[in-house]
C-alpha cells in the first residue's frame, strides 16, 4: 500500500490497539499474550485485509458468511483464522465449518446440531462460543442464560464441532465502564458453570469487548477481543 493511500493508517492503529491490550493486561496482573485479537473486518476488503496481515494481524472477524467466503477467496494465499462473529441463520450452517476456526455466536440447539451434521469427520473440530444474551434483549441474539447449560451438555457429546468459551455482546452503553457490569456477568457465570462441572475445555475463552470498551473486557478476564474500528475506521 502506497503511504498516504486509504488504509496507511491501518498498521498504526493495530500497534496502538496491541499496545492498549498489553497495557491492560499488565494492570490487572495477567501475561500480555493472555488476549487474542481478533480484527473485525466486515465492510472492508481484502486490501485491508492484507494490509492487517502485512503487519502482523492472523485473526479476521466477520458477520456475514457470503461476504467472508469472498475475502477468503481473495486472501488464500495469507495464513489467517477465520472467526464468523454474527448471527447465523440455519440454513447456511453447512457454510461454515471447514471456512472458519471459530464461530461466535452459537445461541441455539437447532444450529449446534446443524453444525455437527455439517462439519466432517476427523478435520480440526469448528471452535463454537456460546453467546449469551445477559440483558435479555429481544433485539439481539444469543442464549438465554437458562438454555446456556442444556446447549453445553449436548455440546459436550459432538464429535466434529466444540464449544470452547461464551461469548457476549452488551447492551450498548456511551460510557464503557458502564459495561463492565456485563463482562464481569459473563466471567462469573463462567465461574458458576465451572464450578457445577461443566468441563473447563467448554470454558476456555470470553470473547467480550470491541473497539470501545475492549481494555475494560480485558481488565474483566476477555481473552478476545472483537475490534474493527479501532483498527480499519469508521465503517462507510
Ligand atoms: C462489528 C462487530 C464488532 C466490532 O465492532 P467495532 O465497534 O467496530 O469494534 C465486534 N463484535 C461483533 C459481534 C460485531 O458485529
Amino acid at each position: 500500500m502506497t503511504p498516504g493511500g486509504p488504509h496507511a493508517r491501518i498498521a498504526e492503529r493495530l500497534a496502538a490497539v496491541r499496545q492498549r491490550i498489553a497495557e491492560a493486561c499488565l494492570r490487572t496482573g495477567r501475561p500480555p499474550g493472555a488476549v487474542r485479537l481478533v480484527a473485525v473486518s466486515k465492510t472492508w476488503g481484502a486490501d485491508a485485509i492484507r494490509t492487517a496481515c502485512a503487519a502482523g494481524q492472523i485473526d479476521f472477524g466477520e458477520n456475514r458468511v457470503q461476504e467472508a467466503l469472498g475475502k477468503q477467496a481473495e486472501t488464500a494465499d495469507l495464513p489467517l483464522r477465520w472467526h464468523l462473529i454474527g448471527p447465523l441463520q440455519s440454513n447456511k450452517a453447512r457454510k461454515v465449518p471447514g471456512a472458519f476456526d471459530c464461530f461466535h455466536a452459537l445461541d441455539r440447539l437447532e444450529l449446534l446440531e446443524r453444525l455437527e451434521a455439517a462439519a466432517p469427520v476427523g478435520g480440526v473440530p469448528l471452535s463454537l462460543f456460546v453467546q449469551v444474551d445477559l440483558a435479555g434483549e429481544a433485539t439481539k441474539s444469543g442464549a438465554r442464560v437458562g438454555d446456556v447449560r442444556p446447549l453445553l451438555a449436548r455440546a459436550a457429546t459432538c464429535q466434529r464441532v466444540q464449544v470452547t468459551g461464551l461469548m457476549l455482546l452488551p447492551p450498548y452503553e456511551p460510557d464503557p465502564e458502564h459495561v463492565r457490569p456485563w463482562f464481569a456477568r459473563l466471567r462469573e457465570l463462567r465461574d458458576t458453570l465451572l464450578a457445577e462441572g461443566v468441563p473447563p475445555a467448554q470454558l476456555q475463552e470470553l470473547s467480550m469487548g470491541m473497539s470501545h470498551d475492549f481494555e475494560i473486557a480485558v481488565q474483566e478476564g476477555a481473552t478476545m477481543v472483537r475490534v474493527g474500528s479501532a483498527i480499519f475506521g469508521s465503517r462507510p
